[in-house]
């Protein structure tokens, strides 16, 4: 996929480079194309994969989500299943929360194509197989250079996700922040599955008690239109002083209870980085965003995150250009004055208590998951 008509100035001059087209990518300059079409065309998407790509995920977005995407006026027709019922676990007890169609399982695979071809659709620049390797300063402006050539741009977008490259070369003094997951999709078993027939999630807070600061997932999945499981853990490790969980014990015992066969090698796993406010995530003409800031550390959903820090950064952005002043200092601030920075202290502050046994599971899960108007 590539769209070449553009109104920039020349070959390799743009004012803005995202780097990343995964969500946060491009909701940012789907944003940028809503409030400022002058400026989205003179913008440069570059991703180091070929779509359709795969993302490691779960594959659950929610009302958050859908509301970004009406915004922007997109209505992505892909296979799904409505989900109405999260049931939680913690030890022998059971709590289910039911709100109808509070989640929709998709495919990342689909979802992600759609966003892109909806904004090369709207006239994105997308060169797909180029990679960001570093940046120089030169004049107030950033020389960027990928696999395939050097650029001069104004300002840069790192949306390359939780490894981001862009961030590691903005060279920033943060702790990490890094959670590990793993995960594995198998097809349906009606003997032990009937998440998928009931249409719920479930969300095992059990192992907790072996020192897991996370949980274990099982929600229904369609692979190529057919019935699937995704089966998968998340450990935030909140609590650095804590003993580590011994991660591929539990999902062992996990997959074993399932009957569930697959060998360790073929286990997928990508980290979650996690925001915290005392996190640097701009430099002069540069911005982080999506999973290259960071989510939550209770429950790990990123995707609604990854729209919305697209909104934030596009308005950011424009107005950047209409002050000409590209410090970017104040966006942490701006962050955590919006929706995204108090979802996530609030979700922080639940993370610390219901990881070291201060919370009642249950009690966590609703005060996440209760949709509120
Ligand atoms: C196991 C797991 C399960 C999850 N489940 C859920 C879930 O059910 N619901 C939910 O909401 N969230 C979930 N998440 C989180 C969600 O996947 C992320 O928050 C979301 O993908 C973030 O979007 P992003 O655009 O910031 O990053 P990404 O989706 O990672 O996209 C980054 C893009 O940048 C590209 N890129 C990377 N490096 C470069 C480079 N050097 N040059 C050019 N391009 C580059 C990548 O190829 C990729 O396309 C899960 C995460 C994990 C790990």
């Amino acid at each position: 996929m590539r769209n070449e008509s553009s109104n920039h100035k020349s070959e390799n001059d743009y004012d803005i480079m995202i780097v990343g087209a995964g969500p946060a990518g491009i909701s940012t300059w789907l944003h940028l194309h809503k409030y400022a079409p002058e400026l989205a065309s003179r913008t440069i998407v570059i991703e180091k994969e070929k779509f359709p790509r795969d993302k490691i995920c779960g594959g659950g977005i929610g009302g958050w989500s859908e509301y970004i995407l009406k915004n922007l006026n997109i209505n992505l027709d892909l296979p799904k299943i409505n989900i109405s019922d999260l049931e939680f676990i913690y030890s022998e007890k059971k709590y289910i929360l039911h709100q109808p169609n509070c989640f929709k399982m998709i495919q990342r695979i689909d979802f992600d194509h759609a966003l892109v071809k909806t904004g090369v659709n709207r006239g994105l620049i997308l060169h797909e197989n180029e990679m960001f390797l570093s940046f120089t300063r030169k004049n107030n402006k950033l020389i960027i250079k990928t696999n395939k050539g050097t650029y001069n741009v104004k300002v840069l977008i790192g949306a390359d996700g939780a490894l981001s490259k862009v961030r590691k070369s903005m060279n920033l003094s943060n702790k990490p922040h890094i959670a590990s997951t793993l995960e594995i999709f198998s097809p349906v078993n009606t003997q032990f599955d009937d998440e998928y027939e009931k249409k719920k999630i479930v969300i095992d807070l059990t192992y907790i008690d072996e020192d897991l600061q996370g949980y274990i997932w099982h929600v229904p999945h369609i692979k190529e239109s057919k019935p699937y499981m995704g089966h998968g853990m998340a450990n935030f490790h909140i609590h650095k002083n804590k003993p580590k969980a011994n991660m591929i014990k539990i999902f062992n015992q996990v997959l074993n209870s399932r009957n569930i066969a697959i060998n360790q090698k073929n286990w997928l796993s990508h980290p979650i980085r996690w925001y915290s406010k005392e996190d640097t995530i701009s430099k002069p003409n540069i911005l982080l965003v999506g999973d290259a800031v960071g989510i939550e550390p209770a429950f790990g959903g990123g995707i609604h995150f990854a729209l919305s820090y697209g909104e934030l950064s596009a308005k950011i952005i424009i107005d950047a250009f209409k002050t000409k002043d590209f410090s970017f200092k104040d966006y942490g601030k701006k962050i955590q004055a919006h929706l995204i920075g108090k979802w996530i202290a609030k979700c922080t502050n639940i993370a610390l208590d219901l990881y070291d046994h201060k919370m009642d599971p249950f009690e966590a899960a609703r005060e996440v998951f209760t949709i509120k108007q």
